[in-house]
Protein backbone atom coordinates (compact mmCIF):
# COMPACT_ATOMS: atom_id res chain seq x y z
CA UNK A 1 0.00 0.00 0.00
CA UNK A 2 1.22 3.39 -0.58
CA UNK A 3 -0.05 6.56 0.59
CA UNK A 4 0.64 9.98 -0.49
CA UNK A 5 0.37 13.30 1.18
CA UNK A 6 -3.09 15.02 0.73
CA UNK A 7 -3.46 18.45 0.14
CA UNK A 8 -6.90 18.67 -1.18
CA UNK A 9 -9.60 21.19 -0.79
CA UNK A 10 -12.03 18.73 0.09
CA UNK A 11 -13.39 15.68 0.06
CA UNK A 12 -9.80 15.93 1.68
CA UNK A 13 -7.61 13.76 3.76
CA UNK A 14 -8.58 11.81 6.88
CA UNK A 15 -7.11 10.87 9.57
CA UNK A 16 -5.08 7.41 8.55
CA UNK A 17 -6.11 5.90 12.09
CA UNK A 18 -9.50 6.57 11.21
CA UNK A 19 -9.35 4.75 7.91
CA UNK A 20 -7.74 1.83 9.06
CA UNK A 21 -10.09 1.79 12.05
CA UNK A 22 -13.09 1.81 9.35
CA UNK A 23 -11.24 -1.00 7.69
CA UNK A 24 -10.69 -2.96 10.13
CA UNK A 25 -14.64 -2.77 11.23
CA UNK A 26 -15.62 -2.81 7.53
CA UNK A 27 -17.18 -6.09 7.83
CA UNK A 28 -17.88 -6.82 11.49
CA UNK A 29 -18.67 -3.82 13.22
CA UNK A 30 -18.42 -4.28 17.02
CA UNK A 31 -18.96 -7.39 16.88
CA UNK A 32 -22.33 -7.59 15.91
CA UNK A 33 -21.59 -9.68 12.66
CA UNK A 34 -22.75 -6.54 10.04
CA UNK A 35 -20.99 -3.62 8.87
CA UNK A 36 -21.70 -0.43 10.43
CA UNK A 37 -23.72 0.55 7.10
CA UNK A 38 -25.98 -2.22 7.22
CA UNK A 39 -27.24 -1.33 10.83
CA UNK A 40 -30.73 0.28 11.39
CA UNK A 41 -30.37 3.72 12.31
CA UNK A 42 -33.10 3.24 14.84
CA UNK A 43 -31.50 0.40 16.31
CA UNK A 44 -29.57 0.17 19.86
CA UNK A 45 -26.46 -0.62 18.23
CA UNK A 46 -26.16 2.51 16.00
CA UNK A 47 -28.25 4.71 18.29
CA UNK A 48 -25.42 4.35 20.84
CA UNK A 49 -22.64 5.25 18.28
CA UNK A 50 -24.72 8.22 17.58
CA UNK A 51 -25.32 9.75 20.72
CA UNK A 52 -21.28 8.81 21.54
CA UNK A 53 -20.72 10.79 18.51
CA UNK A 54 -22.23 14.12 20.06
CA UNK A 55 -20.99 13.60 23.06
CA UNK A 56 -17.85 13.78 21.89
CA UNK A 57 -18.47 16.71 20.04
CA UNK A 58 -20.14 18.41 22.63
CA UNK A 59 -16.93 17.51 24.58
CA UNK A 60 -14.15 18.86 22.24
CA UNK A 61 -15.74 22.12 21.70
CA UNK A 62 -17.45 22.61 25.04
CA UNK A 63 -20.52 22.98 23.53
CA UNK A 64 -23.33 24.61 26.17
CA UNK A 65 -26.67 22.29 26.62
CA UNK A 66 -28.42 25.61 25.42
CA UNK A 67 -27.17 24.14 22.02
CA UNK A 68 -28.47 21.45 20.01
CA UNK A 69 -26.21 19.12 17.86
CA UNK A 70 -27.54 18.12 14.41
CA UNK A 71 -26.28 15.47 11.55
CA UNK A 72 -27.80 16.80 8.70
CA UNK A 73 -27.67 16.30 4.95
CA UNK A 74 -27.88 18.30 1.98
CA UNK A 75 -24.23 19.71 1.88
CA UNK A 76 -23.65 23.12 3.11
CA UNK A 77 -24.79 24.16 -0.14
CA UNK A 78 -28.60 23.04 1.20
CA UNK A 79 -28.39 24.57 3.90
CA UNK A 80 -27.60 28.53 2.63
CA UNK A 81 -31.18 28.39 1.54
CA UNK A 82 -32.35 26.50 4.45
CA UNK A 83 -30.94 28.69 7.85
CA UNK A 84 -32.73 31.68 6.38
CA UNK A 85 -36.04 29.71 5.95
CA UNK A 86 -35.88 28.65 9.47
CA UNK A 87 -34.05 32.02 11.07
CA UNK A 88 -36.17 34.71 9.34
CA UNK A 89 -39.87 35.32 9.06
CA UNK A 90 -41.47 36.59 5.74
CA UNK A 91 -40.06 40.17 4.94
CA UNK A 92 -37.57 39.66 7.43
CA UNK A 93 -33.96 41.18 6.05
CA UNK A 94 -30.80 39.30 7.37
CA UNK A 95 -27.04 40.30 7.42
CA UNK A 96 -24.11 38.96 5.03
CA UNK A 97 -20.55 39.46 5.45
CA UNK A 98 -18.76 38.08 1.90
CA UNK A 99 -15.39 37.71 1.80
CA UNK A 100 -15.16 35.14 -0.82
CA UNK A 101 -16.50 32.76 -3.28
CA UNK A 102 -18.75 30.38 -0.56
CA UNK A 103 -20.57 33.55 1.11
CA UNK A 104 -21.14 35.11 -1.87
CA UNK A 105 -23.03 31.96 -2.51
CA UNK A 106 -24.31 31.89 0.72
CA UNK A 107 -25.78 35.52 -0.18
CA UNK A 108 -27.27 34.95 -3.64
CA UNK A 109 -29.02 31.47 -2.61
CA UNK A 110 -30.65 32.76 0.75
CA UNK A 111 -32.55 35.70 -1.30
CA UNK A 112 -35.58 33.59 -2.03
CA UNK A 113 -36.13 33.64 1.52
CA UNK A 114 -35.24 36.64 2.90
CA UNK A 115 -33.97 40.54 2.10
CA UNK A 116 -30.19 39.82 1.81
CA UNK A 117 -28.07 43.30 3.02
CA UNK A 118 -24.33 42.81 2.06
CA UNK A 119 -23.06 44.55 5.17
CA UNK A 120 -19.88 44.03 4.29
CA UNK A 121 -17.66 43.13 1.43
CA UNK A 122 -14.21 42.36 -0.12
CA UNK A 123 -14.82 41.37 -3.55
CA UNK A 124 -13.88 44.88 -4.83
CA UNK A 125 -10.02 43.87 -3.04
CA UNK A 126 -10.87 40.64 -4.91
CA UNK A 127 -11.17 38.96 -1.43
CA UNK A 128 -7.50 39.40 -0.76
CA UNK A 129 -8.49 40.76 2.97
CA UNK A 130 -10.98 40.93 5.31
CA UNK A 131 -13.72 43.36 5.75
CA UNK A 132 -13.02 45.16 8.87
CA UNK A 133 -15.19 44.68 11.33
CA UNK A 134 -15.60 48.69 11.96
CA UNK A 135 -16.60 49.06 8.58
CA UNK A 136 -19.50 46.45 8.70
CA UNK A 137 -22.79 48.06 7.94
CA UNK A 138 -25.09 45.91 10.45
CA UNK A 139 -28.71 46.10 10.74
CA UNK A 140 -29.88 45.65 14.35
CA UNK A 141 -33.10 44.49 13.43
CA UNK A 142 -31.56 42.21 11.06
CA UNK A 143 -32.99 38.67 11.64
CA UNK A 144 -29.20 37.42 11.84
CA UNK A 145 -25.79 37.98 10.51
CA UNK A 146 -23.71 35.50 8.18
CA UNK A 147 -20.37 34.98 7.72
CA UNK A 148 -17.97 32.33 5.98
CA UNK A 149 -14.86 32.37 9.09
CA UNK A 150 -12.77 30.43 6.88
CA UNK A 151 -13.45 31.13 2.73
CA UNK A 152 -11.70 27.52 1.28
CA UNK A 153 -10.61 28.70 -2.24
CA UNK A 154 -9.52 32.30 -1.37
CA UNK A 155 -7.59 31.33 1.60
CA UNK A 156 -8.58 34.56 3.98
CA UNK A 157 -9.37 33.39 7.28
CA UNK A 158 -11.04 35.04 10.16
CA UNK A 159 -8.97 34.56 13.74
CA UNK A 160 -11.48 36.63 15.90
CA UNK A 161 -15.19 36.02 16.66
CA UNK A 162 -16.55 39.28 15.43
CA UNK A 163 -19.18 40.97 17.80
CA UNK A 164 -22.53 41.85 16.70
CA UNK A 165 -24.41 42.38 19.47
CA UNK A 166 -27.41 40.91 19.77
CA UNK A 167 -28.23 39.71 16.31
CA UNK A 168 -27.73 36.34 16.28
CA UNK A 169 -24.45 35.52 14.75
CA UNK A 170 -24.18 32.96 11.95
CA UNK A 171 -20.90 31.21 10.76
CA UNK A 172 -20.14 28.71 7.86
CA UNK A 173 -17.46 26.49 9.64
CA UNK A 174 -17.49 24.28 6.77
CA UNK A 175 -13.20 24.64 6.27
CA UNK A 176 -12.43 25.31 9.13
CA UNK A 177 -14.73 23.65 12.04
CA UNK A 178 -12.70 22.09 14.91
CA UNK A 179 -9.45 23.26 14.30
CA UNK A 180 -8.93 25.37 17.44
CA UNK A 181 -10.90 25.74 20.33
CA UNK A 182 -14.04 27.83 20.26
CA UNK A 183 -16.20 29.87 22.26
CA UNK A 184 -19.66 28.52 20.84
CA UNK A 185 -21.81 30.76 23.20
CA UNK A 186 -20.49 33.49 20.75
CA UNK A 187 -22.80 32.15 17.87
CA UNK A 188 -26.18 31.41 16.78
CA UNK A 189 -25.72 28.86 14.60
CA UNK A 190 -22.46 26.92 13.62
CA UNK A 191 -22.72 24.99 10.29
CA UNK A 192 -20.22 23.12 8.29
CA UNK A 193 -19.86 20.29 5.25
CA UNK A 194 -18.22 17.36 6.92
CA UNK A 195 -15.89 16.79 4.02
CA UNK A 196 -12.47 18.65 5.68
CA UNK A 197 -12.51 18.73 9.62
CA UNK A 198 -14.85 15.76 10.23
CA UNK A 199 -15.37 13.10 7.52
CA UNK A 200 -16.69 12.44 4.26
CA UNK A 201 -18.89 14.14 2.26
CA UNK A 202 -22.96 13.87 2.90
CA UNK A 203 -23.09 14.79 6.48
CA UNK A 204 -22.97 18.11 7.94
CA UNK A 205 -22.90 19.21 11.54
CA UNK A 206 -25.01 21.87 12.49
CA UNK A 207 -24.34 23.38 15.99
CA UNK A 208 -27.54 25.73 17.32
CA UNK A 209 -29.16 27.76 20.01
CA UNK A 210 -32.04 25.93 21.02
CA UNK A 211 -34.20 29.03 21.02
CA UNK A 212 -33.44 30.04 17.69
CA UNK A 213 -35.33 26.50 16.70
CA UNK A 214 -38.87 28.38 17.44
CA UNK A 215 -38.84 30.97 14.87
CA UNK A 216 -39.61 29.26 11.74
CA UNK A 217 -42.96 30.25 10.94
CA UNK A 218 -43.28 29.86 8.15
CA UNK A 219 -45.11 27.23 6.08
CA UNK A 220 -42.70 24.28 4.83
CA UNK A 221 -42.41 20.87 4.63
CA UNK A 222 -41.18 19.42 8.21
CA UNK A 223 -37.90 18.02 6.69
CA UNK A 224 -36.70 21.38 5.93
CA UNK A 225 -37.19 22.50 9.55
CA UNK A 226 -34.68 22.06 11.85
CA UNK A 227 -36.55 21.68 15.02
CA UNK A 228 -38.39 18.71 14.00
CA UNK A 229 -34.72 17.67 13.15
CA UNK A 230 -33.81 18.53 16.88
CA UNK A 231 -36.92 17.10 18.20
CA UNK A 232 -36.25 13.80 16.58
CA UNK A 233 -32.11 13.28 17.34
CA UNK A 234 -31.49 14.12 13.91
CA UNK A 235 -33.45 10.99 12.98
CA UNK A 236 -36.11 12.30 11.12
CA UNK A 237 -35.65 10.52 7.90
CA UNK A 238 -32.80 7.86 7.67
CA UNK A 239 -29.48 9.55 8.51
CA UNK A 240 -25.92 9.24 6.24
CA UNK A 241 -25.45 6.41 8.93
CA UNK A 242 -21.58 5.72 7.49
CA UNK A 243 -20.47 9.76 7.16
CA UNK A 244 -21.58 9.74 11.26
CA UNK A 245 -19.84 6.58 11.90
CA UNK A 246 -16.96 8.31 10.36
CA UNK A 247 -17.09 10.91 12.10
CA UNK A 248 -17.43 9.69 15.42
CA UNK A 249 -14.26 8.53 14.94
CA UNK A 250 -12.82 11.34 14.15
CA UNK A 251 -14.09 12.64 16.85
CA UNK A 252 -12.29 10.00 19.36
CA UNK A 253 -9.23 10.74 17.08
CA UNK A 254 -9.42 14.57 18.24
CA UNK A 255 -9.55 13.63 21.71
CA UNK A 256 -6.77 10.97 21.54
CA UNK A 257 -4.54 13.66 19.57
CA UNK A 258 -4.88 16.12 22.86
CA UNK A 259 -7.86 18.30 22.30
CA UNK A 260 -8.80 21.22 19.81
CA UNK A 261 -5.79 23.25 21.50
CA UNK A 262 -3.29 20.88 20.20
CA UNK A 263 -4.95 20.74 17.14
CA UNK A 264 -4.57 24.50 17.72
CA UNK A 265 -0.77 24.27 17.96
CA UNK A 266 -0.21 21.76 15.24
CA UNK A 267 -2.01 23.77 12.63
CA UNK A 268 -0.32 26.90 13.58
CA UNK A 269 2.85 25.53 12.82
CA UNK A 270 2.20 23.89 9.57
CA UNK A 271 0.49 26.57 8.41
CA UNK A 272 3.55 28.65 9.58
CA UNK A 273 5.94 26.52 7.64
CA UNK A 274 4.58 26.26 4.33
CA UNK A 275 3.70 30.29 4.25
CA UNK A 276 7.73 30.76 5.45
CA UNK A 277 8.61 28.95 2.83
CA UNK A 278 6.68 30.84 0.40
CA UNK A 279 7.50 34.22 1.90
CA UNK A 280 11.52 33.44 1.89
CA UNK A 281 11.53 32.21 -1.93
CA UNK A 282 12.37 35.72 -3.03
CA UNK A 283 9.22 35.56 -5.01
CA UNK A 284 9.38 32.22 -6.59
CA UNK A 285 6.38 31.50 -4.55
CA UNK A 286 3.96 33.88 -3.65
CA UNK A 287 1.24 34.38 -1.52
CA UNK A 288 -1.25 37.84 -1.53
CA UNK A 289 -3.07 37.61 1.06
CA UNK A 290 -3.35 39.90 3.49
CA UNK A 291 -1.32 39.02 6.54
CA UNK A 292 -3.85 39.08 9.01
CA UNK A 293 -6.23 36.91 6.72
CA UNK A 294 -4.04 34.41 5.72
CA UNK A 295 -5.89 31.40 6.38
CA UNK A 296 -4.08 28.01 8.43
CA UNK A 297 -6.24 25.43 6.60
CA UNK A 298 -6.10 26.26 3.06
CA UNK A 299 -3.29 28.06 1.52
CA UNK A 300 -3.49 29.22 -2.18
CA UNK A 301 -0.06 30.29 -4.02
CA UNK A 302 1.51 30.93 -7.26
CA UNK A 303 4.47 30.50 -8.96
CA UNK A 304 6.53 33.45 -10.36
CA UNK A 305 6.05 32.07 -13.34
CA UNK A 306 2.76 30.41 -14.55
CA UNK A 307 4.17 28.60 -17.61
CA UNK A 308 6.20 26.33 -14.64
CA UNK A 309 2.22 25.09 -13.39
CA UNK A 310 2.13 21.94 -15.05
CA UNK A 311 6.18 20.65 -14.33
CA UNK A 312 4.96 21.74 -10.45
CA UNK A 313 2.03 19.70 -10.41
CA UNK A 314 3.87 16.50 -12.92
CA UNK A 315 6.65 16.49 -10.33
CA UNK A 316 4.13 17.07 -7.20
CA UNK A 317 2.34 14.12 -8.27
CA UNK A 318 5.28 11.82 -9.56
CA UNK A 319 6.70 13.02 -5.55
CA UNK A 320 3.67 11.42 -4.16
CA UNK A 321 2.36 15.01 -2.84
CA UNK A 322 -1.60 14.99 -3.87
CA UNK A 323 -3.80 17.87 -5.43
CA UNK A 324 -1.90 20.64 -5.43
CA UNK A 325 -3.61 22.17 -7.95
CA UNK A 326 -5.69 25.28 -7.42
CA UNK A 327 -9.09 26.60 -7.50
CA UNK A 328 -9.90 27.10 -11.64
CA UNK A 329 -11.29 30.35 -10.50
CA UNK A 330 -8.04 31.60 -9.31
CA UNK A 331 -5.57 29.32 -11.01
CA UNK A 332 -1.93 28.38 -9.45
CA UNK A 333 -1.62 26.07 -6.40
CA UNK A 334 -3.48 25.38 -3.24
CA UNK A 335 -2.72 23.08 -0.59
CA UNK A 336 -5.09 22.48 2.28
CA UNK A 337 -3.66 21.61 5.47
CA UNK A 338 -6.77 20.18 7.41
CA UNK A 339 -6.41 17.88 10.66
CA UNK A 340 -5.37 14.93 9.30
CA UNK A 341 -2.66 16.36 7.31
CA UNK A 342 -0.10 16.07 9.58
CA UNK A 343 3.35 17.74 9.91
CA UNK A 344 5.62 15.58 8.07
CA UNK A 345 3.52 16.25 4.97
CA UNK A 346 3.96 19.90 4.94
CA UNK A 347 8.22 19.47 6.02
CA UNK A 348 7.66 16.98 2.76
CA UNK A 349 5.66 19.91 0.36
CA UNK A 350 8.32 22.63 1.54
CA UNK A 351 10.91 20.37 0.63
CA UNK A 352 9.73 19.95 -2.74
CA UNK A 353 9.07 23.40 -3.48
CA UNK A 354 12.55 24.13 -2.12
CA UNK A 355 14.23 21.79 -4.35
CA UNK A 356 11.73 22.69 -7.88
CA UNK A 357 12.74 26.47 -7.28
CA UNK A 358 16.61 25.05 -7.74
CA UNK A 359 16.11 23.02 -10.34
CA UNK A 360 14.05 25.57 -12.34
CA UNK A 361 15.32 28.66 -11.37
N1 LIG B 1 -18.84 26.56 2.34
C1 LIG B 1 -17.51 26.40 2.32
C2 LIG B 1 -16.66 27.29 3.16
C3 LIG B 1 -16.96 25.41 1.50
O1 LIG B 1 -15.63 25.25 1.46
C4 LIG B 1 -17.80 24.58 0.73
C5 LIG B 1 -17.29 23.46 -0.14
N2 LIG B 1 -16.02 23.43 -0.50
C6 LIG B 1 -19.18 24.81 0.78
C7 LIG B 1 -19.67 25.79 1.61
C8 LIG B 1 -20.13 23.98 -0.05
O2 LIG B 1 -20.21 22.74 0.53
P1 LIG B 1 -21.07 21.54 -0.11
O3 LIG B 1 -20.39 21.16 -1.38
O4 LIG B 1 -20.97 20.50 0.96
O5 LIG B 1 -22.45 22.01 -0.33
Amino acid sequence: MSRVWNFSAGPAALPQAVLERAQRELLDWNGCGASVMELSHRGKLFTGLATQAEADLRELLAIPADYAVLFLQGGATQHFAQIPMNLAGEGDSADYIVNGHWGEKAASEATSYVRVNVAASSKADHYLSLPARDHWQLDPGAAYVHYTSNETIHGVEYHDIPSVGEVPLVADMSSNILSEPLDISRFGLIYAGAQKNIGPSGLVVMIVRRDLLQRAARPMARIFRYAEHAANDSMLNTPNTWGWYLAGLTFQWLKQQGGLSAMAARNRTKAELLYRAIDESGGYYRNPIDLAARSRMNVPFTLHDNALDAAFLQESGAAGLLALKGHKALGGMRASLYNAVPPEAVEALVAFMRDFAARHG
